[in-house]
């Protein structure tokens, strides 16, 4: 035990913050959170969780409509915006009291307040009783990110992803600005909830990083189901009158929009936090820099979550957490200490409609990681869809290092492609190759069966010579 008042500061109690304090409290080291907001951070308030229900919400309205073709008649149920609210806020706050649990439970003193670091070993928190000082032996920077503002016309009235879950009223009038998962997750579900939904993205493609392929197909499907996509498109003007928004755009357009979101980037949050004093000059993008074992220049100081930006979301908060709490704490007895993580292995989906599941390479980085690449693909109408009468389609890809046989890039765009792929994240994880995929049996009706018995190469690609 160190002559410090607590063997761990962790400031932030998100989902990398919470896990890392309850994490090294059962460890047996002597833990204070401090958390300025709501316990649960990001993902538990304004991201993962509320998105997610929200999505679930979105679909109610296409199944209702789809039910017709499998024999159910008469009027779908109407949708009231101020129930789902509601009900979300409800869950919310249960969940808020989960993760107080969760800490209590563990041990962790929690401090309600702003927290700065003071040196390399103090903490202040800025309390409504007044100001607290603690000494630590390690700080851990755990303050996640927040929307940045876009400084696009009419950013000073436009919404963040924060707001979108208590919009009063319901926008009839939607338009999102921006390429990137959030923008595309807000635009399909706003759509789905039944608002008329334009989406505005000065790139060629939507979902920047992901697989180009994919990202082309997820958008021809999104346009099925109602929401305008405009690519290569940006906000030249923007004004406001009473509670409508007229919006001119490149392509010489003009929208009214009941509520603009844009969702055009997200900053790590280090303002106030002291960083400077110590010497710990910002990353260009503004994350903090870390080395592999997630420690700041600072030794005692440590950084984790969205504030690095390796990959932000939430299960690569989590496992830094547990990788960090292991390294400064060791592990539970009789488990072997966690390496560092993959960062190229990270699975992932796009809550849109239809969703996108991912995890490994895209083709155009596969392309550049392996000289020659064999391309697998498989597109066609899920079984569901015969009867629905919905023209969505199901596209699926497979990614294989023609040397090494090993499936590099696995992705999907279709319905429930997070819970697909999650399950073929472990295979990729193993280092399977293509000869394992193709000695596994389907499980037969389902989409999921087409990942195993994809036989004929598409393409190969060679890379180029330099
Ligand atoms: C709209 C949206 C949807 C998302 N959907 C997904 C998804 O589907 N799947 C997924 O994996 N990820 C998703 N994410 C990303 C995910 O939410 C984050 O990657 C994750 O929450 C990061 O955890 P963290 O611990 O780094 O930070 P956070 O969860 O953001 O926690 C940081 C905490 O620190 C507190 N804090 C900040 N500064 C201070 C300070 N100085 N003093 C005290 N407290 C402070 C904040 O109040 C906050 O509670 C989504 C994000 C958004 C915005």
């Amino acid at each position: 035990m160190s002559n410090f008042d607590c063997d761990l500061f962790v400031i932030g109690a998100g989902s990398g913050g919470v896990r890392a304090g309850r994490m090294a409290a059962q460890r047996g080291a002597r833990v204070v959170v401090a958390e300025a907001g709501a316990l649960g951070g990001t993902c538990v308030n304004v991201g993962c969780i509320p998105k997610k229900l929200y999505s679930y919400a979105a679909y109610f309205g296409e199944w209702a409509e789809q039910s017709h073709g499998f024999g159910w008649v008469g009027e779908a149920p109407r949708f009231d915006w101020a129930v789902l609210k509601q009900r979300r806020a409800a869950e919310i706050k249960r969940l808020n009291g989960v993760y107080e649990g969760l800490l209590h439970g563990a041990g962790v003193q929690l401090l309600r307040g702003w927290a700065r670091v003071v040196d390399e070993h103090t903490v202040a928190v800025d309390c409504a009783g007044g100001e607290q000082r603690l000494t630590a032996q390690h700080i851990l920077l755990a303050t996640g990110g927040a929307p940045e503002k876009s400084g696009l016309p009419g950013d000073a009235w436009a919404k963040s992803s924060d707001d979108m879950f208590d919009l009063d009223p319901f926008p009839k009038r939607l338009v999102v600005v921006g390429g990137g998962y959030i923008a595309c997750e807000f635009a399909s579900i706003f759509r789905g909830l039944g608002a008329e939904v334009t989406l505005v993205h000065r790139g060629t493609h939507l979902l920047r990083g992901f697989d180009q392929e994919m990202a082309v197909f997820l958008t021809g499907e999104m346009r099925k189901k109602g929401v305008k996509v405009c690519l290569e498109t940006t906000v030249t003007e923007a004004e406001r009158q009473g509670g409508i928004q007229r919006l001119r755009l490149s392509n010489g357009q003009t929208l009214e929009a009941d509520a603009v979101l844009h969702a055009t980037g997200r900053r790590a949050r280090t303002e106030g936090l002291g960083l400077e004093a110590l010497g710990i000059a910002l990353n260009k993008d503004g994350t903090v820099p870390v080395d592999d074992r997630l420690q700041t220049r600072v030794p005692s100081i440590h950084a984790l979550g969205d504030l690095v930006g390796r990959k932000a979301l939430t299960p690569v908060a989590l496992a830094e957490a547990m990788y960090l709490v292991d390294r400064l704490f060791g592990p539970v007895a009789g488990k072997l200490v966690r390496q560092p993580i993959d960062y190229d292995l990270v699975p992932t989906a796009v809550f849109t409609h239809p969703n996108v599941g991912t995890v490994g390479l895209s083709e155009e980085a596969a392309r550049r990681a392996y000289p020659k690449l064999r391309v697998y693909r498989a597109e066609f109408k899920a079984l569901q869809h015969t009867l629905s009468e919905s023209t969505e389609r199901t596209l699926m890809k497979l990614l294989v290092d023609d040397a090494s046989d090993r499936v590099v890039g696995l992705h999907m765009v279709g319905h429930d492609a997070g819970e697909v792929v999650q399950g073929f994240a472990v295979a990729m994880q193993g280092g399977l190759t293509k000869a394992v995929f193709d000695r596994t049996l389907g499980i037969h009706p389902t989409g999921a069966e087409e990942f195993v018995t994809m036989r004929e190469v598409l393409r190969v690609v060679e890379a180029e010579k330099p």
